[in-house]
């Protein structure tokens, strides 16, 4: 088997450290390991997501002195792909539309499943088809995992295995509930987009952030749903400032934009990166 992984960030800011770390993790991986490393721009989301940021992230990355094998990827160019994973799961009747706005689906949400990725009440789970056909022809409307139906088809007994070969159980209900697939604004969610396209490009093993570990459960499930077969998981930590903020943009962490026009140099980023890596 080829190994093979990939870094995949999503340009709706600049790289900033946090992401540089990544993409570091799955270049030594790779180099370790004489795997491949691919990049994918995931770049569905129109409502965030810019082409001159995703340029100038691959900039940085050639610049850091990552460097990739094959032609760079663009999610926005693979749309019907993730239109046929979309129906098919659609077919199967593993989802079901959810009309709910973000407000009304937190104000109904009494009971939070703390553990779950979603906490949906399953408010639009009970409309008959009747109405779910007619409201589907006047309002926008989401595709939700059926989380329940989800669980009696692909039964007990779940899990997603680790680069150590540890199998890491998990329950649909509990886990994950009635998960978004697709989005009401972009049409598709992350999840279903990453899963498509780890399968297509025969991604080995995803190395990516233990923020992303409650997402590896909905990646599995899909990929059982949809026939794929499934890479293997290696969650990387994270690593915060001295300050205990992690660095990611959404934490205002210094973009590597600003730290090149700061007159840093690649290894100056990289002594950063150890110092803030050790301290961890
Ligand atoms: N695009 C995702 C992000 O930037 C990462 C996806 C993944 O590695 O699975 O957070």
């Amino acid at each position: 088997m080829t190994l093979q992984t990939r870094f995949a960030p999503s340009p709706t800011g600049l790289l900033h450290l946090g992401n540089i770390y990544s993409a570091l993790q799955c270049q030594a991986w790779a180099k370790a390991n004489h795997a491949r490393l691919l990049l994918r721009i995931e770049d569905i989301d129109f409502t965030r997501c810019k082409p001159e940021l995703a340029e100038q992230m691959i900039d940085d990355l050639h610049w850091m002195g990552i460097s990739f094998d094959g032609q760079v990827v663009y999610q926005s160019q693979r749309l019907d792909l993730y239109q046929q994973a979309l129906e098919t799961l659609i077919a199967m009747d593993v989802l079901y539309p959810c009309f709910c706005t973000r407000k009304q689906v937190s104000e109904r949400t009494t009971n939070r499943k703390l553990s779950a990725l979603d906490s949906y009440p399953q408010t639009c789970l009970t409309l008959n088809k009747k109405e779910q056909a007619f409201r589907k022809q006047h309002e926008a409307f989401s595709w939700r995992l059926n989380s329940k139906k989800v669980q009696h088809i692909l039964g007990k007994g779940l899990y997603w295995l680790d680069a150590d070969g540890i199998k890491h159980g998990f329950d649909v209900v509990r886990d994950m509930g009635d998960v978004i697939i697709g989005r009401k604004d972009i049409h598709f969610s992350y999840h279903l987009a990453v899963v498509v396209d780890d399968a297509a490009q025969n991604i080995s093993h995803v190395i990516r952030g233990e923020d992303l570990r409650s997402s590896t459960p909905v990646h599995r499930v899909l990929q059982l749903l949809l026939g794929y077969d499934s890479p293997v998981y290696l969650h990387h930590a994270l690593i915060y400032d001295e300050a205990g903020q992690r660095l990611a943009k959404t934490k205002q962490s210094p973009t590597l934009l600003f730290l090149r026009e700061q007159g840093f140099s690649p290894r100056d980023v990289l002594g950063l990166l150890e110092k803030v890596s050790e301290s961890n």
